[in-house]
């Protein structure tokens, strides 16, 4: 165990943070703790975490990792409930809201294939799998 290691708290008697909080430098060191990616694995992430969320704190990088997979987890849900609806409106035989719910399922569509993009990306910036 590092020396860095020693002052932060260990992953297991960490709080919660539901929301994403930026990690202040240690007080006593001005130092930040080590990312929690890949630290089960033989290859641990190098860089310093930057922002604390759920239980584990994460460098730049693999926060932007995070985020950018929240956004594809929400594109795909928005397509869920679109077929939904769509499929409903099929169902009802409401011709105006099956054109206008058609092609809003076509644009979020678009929209979860730029995310999953964009996720991939963020993956591979991040080099080392995520917590
Ligand atoms: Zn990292």
């Amino acid at each position: 165990m590092t020396e860095q290691q020693r002052i932060w708290v260990p992953r297991e008697e960490r709080r919660i943070s539901p929301t994403p909080t930026t990690i202040p430098p240690h007080p006593d060191h001005g130092d930040l703790p080590p990312c929690d990616s890949g630290i089960r694995s033989d290859k641990p992430c190098p860089r310093p975490a930057t922002t604390h969320y759920g239980y584990a704190y994460y460098c730049d990088e693999h926060y932007a990792w995070v985020e950018a997979g929240e956004e594809e987890d929400a594109a795909e849900s928005a397509v869920y409930h679109a077929k939904r609806f769509l499929w409903k409106a099929q169902v009802e035989g409401i011709d105006r809201l099956e054109h206008y719910l058609g092609t809003a399922l076509s644009e979020l569509e678009e929209e979860r294939v730029e995310t999953r993009r964009k996720a991939e990306k963020a993956g591979e910036r991040a080099g080392v799998p995520r917590v």
